[in-house]
């Protein structure tokens, strides 16, 4: 279980997180949702530190970390539970697909080079790349580089995997092999938490679904009924918009 205790986060005197509070269980596939400047980003970013939350402690099973007293040895242990998925795909650009995917697991798991190897082959594979193996991020489409930059996080195995947005650089037609192939990761039970503007999927996809704005969470719930029924009429007015 992940659990997130008053995590606030501000930049200068713009205090972009407000004391969040958010469960997630074992398994569990989350999205969170909301207008641009919400904070969304930021708290996938302060959960596995590549922003320093302000204030708040983060839970990952039995691991704690109280953000106002972490040492560099947690953060390390932190950062290692979780995986990010990002919305320009971050891939090293000289790097092929399977080095893209090989460089944690040698770096970081230090694992032997052919195990990598053979881990990343399947992982490629198992995302729909087998015959990528070999292409450099600019031989291939957006959507393609997306399931690499999952493949890449599926590699680390960590306890979550946070997901910022993966399909919003996307031409519309690519949306969906990506989407498919995160619905297929969530069946396996990766526990994942999803910023996204896509409903559709949230409400097929996601166990829990947590509106944001301003900083703080609005309403959560079963996406089905936060879509379609929410109490807030923050809620209602960001859905409207987008649907
Ligand atoms: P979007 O849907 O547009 O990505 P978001 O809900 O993810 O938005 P964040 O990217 O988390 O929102 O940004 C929340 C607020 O924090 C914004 O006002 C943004 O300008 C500010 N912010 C984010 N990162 C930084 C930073 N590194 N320095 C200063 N301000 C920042």
């Amino acid at each position: 279980m992940i659990k997130l205790s008053h995590i606030s986060k501000s930049f200068g005197r713009n205090q972009v997180l407000k004391s969040i509070d958010l469960t997630v269980n074992k398994g569990e596939v989350v999205v969170i949702l909301g207008p641009s400047g919400s904070g969304k980003t930021t708290l996938l970013r302060c959960l596995n530190y590549l922003e320093k939350p302000s204030g708040g402690e983060i839970a990952i099973g039995d691991f704690k970390l109280n953000c106002k007293q972490a040492t560099k040895k947690e953060i390390h242990t932190l950062r290692q539970k979780s995986a990010m998925v990002f919305q320009q795909y971050n891939l090293f650009r000289h790097k092929t697909a399977l080095e893209n995917v090989m460089e944690g697991l040698v770096i970081v798991k230090k694992l032997p080079r052919e195990e990598a190897r053979e881990r990343s082959a399947a992982l490629l594979e198992k995302v729909g790349l087998a015959d990528k193996l070999d292409a450099y991020p600019s031989q291939l489409s957006g959507g393609q580089q997306q399931r690499v930059g999952i493949a890449r996080a599926l590699a680390l195995e960590p306890e979550v995997i946070l997901f910022d947005e993966p399909t919003s650089a996307l031409d519309p037609e690519l949306v969906g092999e990506v989407l498919e192939v995160i619905r297929k990761i969530a069946n396996e039970g990766i526990t994942m938490i999803v910023v996204t503007h896509e409903i559709s999927f949230a409400q097929d996809v996601a166990n829990h679904a947590v509106f944001m704005d301003g900083g703080i969470i609005v309403e959560e719930g079963p996406p089905a009924e936060l879509i379609y029924h929410p109490r807030e009429e923050r809620t209602r007015q960001f859905l409207k918009r987008i649907t």
